[in-house]
């Protein structure tokens, strides 16, 4: 008995299925294509579910160094995964959750373990067809859980890597049994070199023809470039790939990524998707988005921000892809403070060698974000050292939040040499230490998915900056429980034992956990803003909700850049947030 025959007995969704591979390069733009694409069919009315589909053999993406895997981004229900998962939510501007992320780690882990159970009962279990089986029954729970009318897939890496072949298999299967339910979207990039002034289609060509030797036809390719495709290469890629040449869509470089959907359907790509899939055009909605897109158009004012992290470096360059969901919602608040933005990328380790004056003057607004261990983290506090000595608008993140409560306690509260536990075992102010069960887990060797993650309430200080911010955004009233919800990744907490000493000192805690527990938010009162989260506020800022902490931030760094040159201490903490 062929196995497909088994497997297909029963048809339970009616959901459509985009495929989306990459070409060429890395970073093509498969994640802002699949978020463009899954962001202009919910602007129909359609239900999108999108899948990130990486092929590691990690489980997820939480014990990968962030040079080596950029951002891990952070789910509500506390997954760690692909920052990819982080565009889909900021264009969708909607939660996702651990079924629209998936690693061929999962699929390795259930299938061995369903064997280890006697679950394929003496069955021969096989690369080909288990792992695609185990895929696609995924896709289709994703389908089902968001009761979806499209999956979009998007497959991690470039064609032709050996490690995500499975997910291109797991394609040909499902468009071999529902000719009319798959299609499959390819995003290439053709390079125009310098010493040549054209743009080149080969290379392109080449990752089609990668994909036809899996048994895939494209039915769109969208062509990254510098420059918008010309007709004259459209035409050629249509005969030489076997395409429609209306279905080559071009993604020339644009000023924001959040212009690409309205790039996407200046050239029809979603109604022509419907239309592959004999579905009738739908009317659009993207007013709220075109708007937003008008403002960025019209800014003038500038800001400059300087975000001072440790994992910058990767060989000869710096990346900020680590970062990036911090970055995005730099950008987006800006945007709502009618400001653009320049950001700044310092490294940490350049502070400890320079020193914090020499590095950092100039900036109007300093963000630590997250981060681990001990490398970098003295120039983590000597840049909050300058922030707070010198009134400027400040906000940390995480470990931003960590380091900003150890400066606190070493300069202000006068502990020496207070420390967080991460860094220095030894020290004899552990102001920040770990959580009881997370030394267990540690001790334990359990590392996977085991930290304080994804989302938890936090209740606001009255009084606070923290609680203008949120007000502000309408996301807590005047009156009754000024309770929000946050999402978190980390081991190591505020130290309780501090806490009085600290506030006697002048430290604000702006934000608790609902039995008072752990602190989630720390502040100063005599600073135009500065302002520490525990948790990670970048995982839930949008383009069309910026997060209350970071418009905060920006508007403090707004009244203070266009205040008359020459201000006084106190002028400065007139115009404070
Ligand atoms: N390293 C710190 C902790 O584990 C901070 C983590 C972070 O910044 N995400 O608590």
């Amino acid at each position: 008995m062929s196995y497909h025959v088994k497997a297909r007995k029963v048809k339970k969704i009616d959901t459509k299925f985009i495929f989306i591979s990459g070409g060429v390069i890395s970073s093509v733009g498969k994640g802002i294509t699949a978020a463009s694409i899954a962001m202009m069919l919910e602007s129909r009315g359609y239900k999108v579910a999108p899948v990130k589909m990486d092929a590691y053999l990690n489980v997820d993406a939480g014990t990968i160094r962030p040079q080596e895997h950029g951002e891990v981004f952070v789910t509500k229900d506390g997954v760690e995964t692909d920052q990819d998962v982080g565009n889909y939510e900021r264009f969708m501007n909607t939660d996702l959750s651990s079924s629209n992320y998936l690693t061929n780690g999962q699929i390795y882990k259930t299938l061995i373990e369903k064997e280890r159970n006697f679950e394929f009962e003496g069955e021969d279990v096989e690369i080909v067809p288990h792992v695609p089986e185990e895929i696609i029954r995924r896709l289709e729970k994703a389908a089902m859980e968001r009761k979806a009318d499209f999956v979009i897939a998007e497959i991690g890496g470039t064609v032709g890597e050996y490690q995500n072949i499975l997910f291109v298999e797991a394609n040909r299967i499902m468009k071999y049994r529902d000719k009319r339910d798959v299609i499959h979207i390819h995003v290439g990039y053709l390079p125009t070199p310098p010493h040549v002034g054209e743009m080149k289609s080969k290379p392109v060509q080449t990752s089609i023809r990668l994909l036809n030797g899996s048994g895939i036809q494209p039915d769109f390719l969208i062509c990254r470039s510098e420059k918008a495709i010309d007709d004259r290469r459209k035409e050629t890629l249509a005969w030489i790939c076997n395409m429609n040449a209306d279905h080559i869509i071009a993604a020339p470089n644009l000023d924001t990524i959040y212009r690409v959907p309205t790039e996407f359907e200046r050239q029809g790509l979603a109604d022509k998707i419907l239309e592959n899939f004999s579905i009738k055009p739908k009317k659009r909605d993207l007013n709220k988005w075109k708007k937003m897109l008008d403002k960025i158009g019209k800014l003038k004012k500038e800001v400059d921000i300087a975000v001072v992290g440790k994992y910058y470096e990767t060989g000869a360059y710096k990346l900020s892809d680590v970062y990036i969901s911090v970055v995005e919602a730099i950008k987006h608040a800006s945007w709502a403070n009618g400001v653009k933005v320049n950001l700044n990328w310092v490294s940490s380790i350049d502070v400890e060698k320079k020193g914090a004056k020499e590095i950092l003057s100039g900036f109007d607004g300093i963000v630590v974000p997250g981060g681990f261990g001990s490398r970098g983290t003295e120039g983590m506090v000597q840049t909050i050292q300058y922030a707070r000595e010198n009134k400027v608008p400040y906000l940390g993140l995480c470990y931003g939040m960590q380091m900003a409560t150890i400066e606190f306690a070493r300069n202000v509260a006068k502990l020496k040499n207070a420390n967080t536990t991460e860094v220095d075992d030894d020290t004899p102010h552990p102001v920040i230490h770990i959580m009881p069960d997370q030394e267990k887990k540690l001790l334990n060797r359990e590392y996977g998915a085991t930290m304080r993650l994804g989302a938890w309430d936090c209740v606001i200080a009255r009084g606070t900056k923290t609680e203008k911010a949120y007000l502000e955004a309408g996301l807590i009233k005047k009156t009754g429980a000024p309770k929000i919800s946050e999402r978190h990744r980390h081991r190591y907490e505020f130290n309780n034992s501090f806490k009085k000493q600290l506030q006697d000192a002048g430290l604000v805690i702006a934000g608790t956990t609902p039995d008072g527990q752990l602190v989630e938010i720390v502040e100063l009162p005599d600073h135009p803003y500065f302002v520490g989260s525990q948790f990670h506020p970048e995982f839930q800022s949008r383009p069309l909700s910026p997060h209350p902490l970071f418009v905060g931030f920006i508007q403090a760094v707004v009244k203070l850049k266009t205040a008359p040159e020459k201000i006084s201490q106190q002028k400065i903490l007139e115009l404070s947030y």
